[in-house]
């Protein structure tokens, strides 16, 4: 099951996979496998995995630091730019939430998918206005609906 949150703090620290949703408020220069392109200011998805200790709290609170080292490609992306929340699949698969995700225009080739044999890049490019596969937009209206009481 596919879940919505905006704070980590919420999060298990269970392996899983996860699509940030981050916002960059001005155009940034993002290198992947020795391309650079400028990446529009906007909305994207990026689709990683935790499998290491702390599993996904600890990877989504390592995303919202500001104070770290450029190790992977996304790091370009949370250093300058905003997290605004993630969906996440405990047990999940990053390939498979990428794939699901299809629809969404790839920024820049190679874009955190050079370990990985499946997919064209693990960062998608996300429009304003356009709509995520319908379970993931119930997670997220699920997330922002007032919790029953
Ligand atoms: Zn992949």
């Amino acid at each position: 099951m596919i879940r919505f949150i905006r704070e980590t703090g919420a999060v298990n620290a269970a392996p899983g996979a996860y699509a940030l949703w981050l916002r960059l408020g001005a155009p940034l220069t993002a290198t992947a496998g020795g391309i650079a392109v400028t990446l529009e200011s906007g909305d994207y998805l990026y689709c990683g995995s935790a499998k290491g200790p702390g599993g996904l709290r600890a990877r989504l609170a390592r995303h919202r630091r500001k104070d770290k080292r450029a190790h992977w490609h996304v790091d370009q992306l949370t250093l300058q730019g905003q997290v605004l929340g993630a969906f996440i699949v405990e047990g999940g698969d990053e390939c498979a939430l990428n794939a699901a995700l299809s629809a969404l225009p790839i920024p820049l080739l190679g874009f955190g998918s050079s370990d990985c044999s499946r997919c064209a890049a693990h960062l998608r490019l996300w429009p304003k206005g356009a709509a995520l596969p319908s379970d993931w937009e119930n997670a997220r209206k699920a997330a922002e609906s007032p919790p029953p009481d």
